[in-house]
């Protein structure tokens, strides 16, 4: 383990703070300096901007952050055992690091943050894909954030990046790449993490599009891909009944065949559909 800091080793952090890993909070933690300052090169130029993470447990990746030169790092954390540990990476960052205990689904921390604002995280999965769907769909885009970092467990990784004709492509998808690039930038094996989870994770690179890929209406176009993905092996002519009694005639105006299934429909057709469906 390569020393990026004066801070002590993150195994001696661990063992002094206490810092044994909880299950019910989904600790898996990176322990290796070289790893967590890889996965923040990957946020790309951090050096003017501020950073949001999420999730920091004993700061591994924190650390790479704010040694990869991060203006400012905001870190939110549920655990309150690891608050101290956290406070001395505040001490030897020259304070460059806030942290605030609690709940990221719950806390807005947008008044604490000045733009241009990365976001970065190693997550428990069910919040990070939760997070991941609300930084997707905020009221206005272009959103609050230029670009996501994230660790998520390899299929749902895959998800976010599937091309039509995969079982991995969906909703997910579409809502990543209708206003964002996505991209999976390091494929990392369960020995990585402290303890090691059963499964293999991705980090996802996600970059905001200053405006969506093809114009459509937020609201119809989640509604006609989450209605078509529901029942992704009938017929969208099926699928989407719900959706506009004439829906045949909608899906033939947006160029496609009321006979395909969702899992075959570009995301350019889609966002076709939803036009055709708002008229
Ligand atoms: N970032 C650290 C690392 O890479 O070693 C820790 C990663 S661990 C997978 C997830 C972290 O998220 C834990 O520290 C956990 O306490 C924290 N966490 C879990 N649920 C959270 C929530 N809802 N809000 C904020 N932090 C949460």
């Amino acid at each position: 383990m390569t020393a990026i800091d004066n801070l002590p080793p993150l195994r001696e952090v661990i063992a002094t703070h206490g810092l044994q890993a909880r299950k019910s909070l989904g600790q898996n933690f990176l322990l290796d300096l070289n790893l967590t300052a890889k996965i923040a090169r990957q946020a790309g130029d951090l050096t003017q901007c501020d950073v949001l993470e999420i999730g920091p447990g004993p700061g591994g990746l924190t650390r790479g952050l704010l040694s990869e030169g991060a203006r400012r790092v905001l870190a939110i954390e549920k655990d309150s055992r690891c608050l101290p540990a956290l406070a001395e990476v505040s001490a030897a960052y020259d304070g460059r690091l806030t942290v605030i205990e609690g709940d990221a689904l719950e806390i807005d921390p947008l008044a604490h943050l000045s733009p241009p604002i990365r976001v970065a995280a190693n997550l428990p999965y069910n919040v990070g894909t939760e997070l991941l769907v609300r930084w997707l769909t905020p009221k206005e885009w272009p959103p609050f954030w230029e670009s996501l970092t994230l660790m998520f467990q390899k299929e749902v990784a895959e998800r976010i990046v599937a091309t039509p004709g995969s079982k991995a492509y969906g909703r997910l998808a579409i809502l990543a790449q209708w206003r964002a690039d996505a991209r999976i930038v390091i494929h990392l094996p369960p020995g990585a993490f402290t303890p090691p989870p059963k499964v293999s994770s991705a980090v996802v690179h996600l970059t905001a599009l200053p405006e969506p890929r093809y114009p459509a209406d937020a609201a119809t176009l989640s509604r006609v891909v989450a209605a078509a993905f529901n029942q992704r092996r009938k017929m969208l002519r099926a699928s989407l009944k719900g959706v506009a009694p004439d829906i045949e005639d909608r899906l033939l105006a947006a160029g496609i065949q009321p006979t395909e299934r969702a899992e075959q429909v570009s995301l350019e057709a889609f966002c076709a559909l939803a036009r055709e469906v708002a008229k």
